[in-house]
């Protein structure tokens, strides 16, 4: 059982991948909420408190790699200034040019 716990934690880490990557290689952010993403920094705070008190060592490395991804994800996006080439092509369609 405890093999499931492990394989979705390692889905946690590959799921921030491609997001991640995106922000920091093409220092593009487009249609990133920060709001949604700061929600989620709170809930995954207070779903690490929680682990803490249960004591459950699973999901306290889960929220933290969560919270770790979450940070950066949010510290990577105000930092970004740029449009990729897809999102620039994305961007000019939507405004019809
Ligand atoms: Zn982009």
């Amino acid at each position: 059982m405890e093999v499931i716990g492990w394989a979705g934690t390692a889905l946690v880490i590959i799921a921030y991948y491609p997001q991640i990557h995106h922000l920091l290689v093409e220092r593009c952010a487009w249609g990133l909420s920060i709001s949604t993403w700061v929600i989620w920094l709170i809930a995954s705070t207070l779903l690490l408190i929680h682990c803490i008190l249960r004591r459950d060592y699973l999901f306290m490395i889960v929220q933290s790699i969560n919270l770790i991804a979450i940070a950066i994800t949010i510290i990577a996006a105000r930092k970004s200034n740029n449009l990729c080439p897809y999102h620039l092509t994305v961007a000019r369609t939507a405004a019809g040019q």
